[in-house]
């Protein structure tokens, strides 16, 4: 998802990428985005971003912003060729890092519009309500992962612990309480999550 630019991020209602409508129905998109998670990478064969920007019509502020889906390879009557979207770098940040978060510029890229013009925040958390929801169960997924770590040790630890050990287990335990089991913790979790994905999607 683009989103964050240089000047804008928290406040997108700072968006300046811009978008001009072409003869064939499509649009062509200049702009810097910045903080763009996977970006770039050969993982997939194709990468399909959604970005946030303006049309020249656009009212000031986040209600002139309209989203586009812009693929890094587009079709042509050669065949699929390269988009006008490069990555100029990927950040440096502490921790998180198998995940390029990448410095991307869009340079008269082809795209395509979603929803109605002017109406792209809209649109776009369709997909991050969504997305929300899937980070949380992530979050979850980490403290059971955890939690299998640390009984793991305290189990290989428990029958010669050494003072180092035990020093450790004192730390694990209080964490493996019933209270806080995040087995105990993750099934309502979940629920939740399942409940509240139910009513986004109207299920
Ligand atoms: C690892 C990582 C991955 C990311 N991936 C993506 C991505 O895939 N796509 C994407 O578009 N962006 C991405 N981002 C950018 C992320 O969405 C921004 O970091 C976020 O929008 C906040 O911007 P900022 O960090 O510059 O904080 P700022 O906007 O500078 O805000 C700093 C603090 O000030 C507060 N603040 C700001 N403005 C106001 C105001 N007007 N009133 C009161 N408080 C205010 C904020 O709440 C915040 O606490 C990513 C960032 C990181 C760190």
């Amino acid at each position: 998802m683009c989103l964050t630019e240089p000047q804008a991020a928290t406040d997108l209602g700072q968006i300046r990428t811009r978008a001009l409508g072409d003869s064939d129905g499509l649009y062509r998109l200049s702009g810097e985005k910045m903080f763009i998670t996977g970006g770039e990478h050969d993982l997939t064969e194709n990468i399909v971003h959604l970005v946030l920007g303006r049309l020249p019509d656009a009212p000031r502020g986040s209600r002139g912003l309209s989203l586009f889906l812009v693929p890094k390879y587009v079709r042509s009557a050669t065949g699929m060729q390269r988009n006008g979207v490069t990555c100029d770098g990927i950040e440096k940040k502490m921790g998180l890092t198998a995940s390029p978060t990448c410095s991307m510029r869009f340079d008269e890229a082809t795209g395509y519009l979603i929803g109605q013009a002017h109406g792209g925040l809209r649109a776009m958390f369709v997909m991050m309500n969504a997305a929300r929801l899937q980070v949380a169960m992530q979050g979850v997924g980490h403290a059971e992962s955890a939690h299998q770590r640390a009984s793991s040790l305290c189990r290989r630890t428990g029958a010669n612990a050494t003072s180092v050990v035990y020093r450790r287990r004192r730390c694990v335990r209080p964490h493996l309480t019933p209270s806080c089991h995040p087995p105990c913790s993750a099934r309502p979790s979940v629920h939740c999550r399942r409940r509240a994905n139910d009513r986004i999607l109207g299920g």
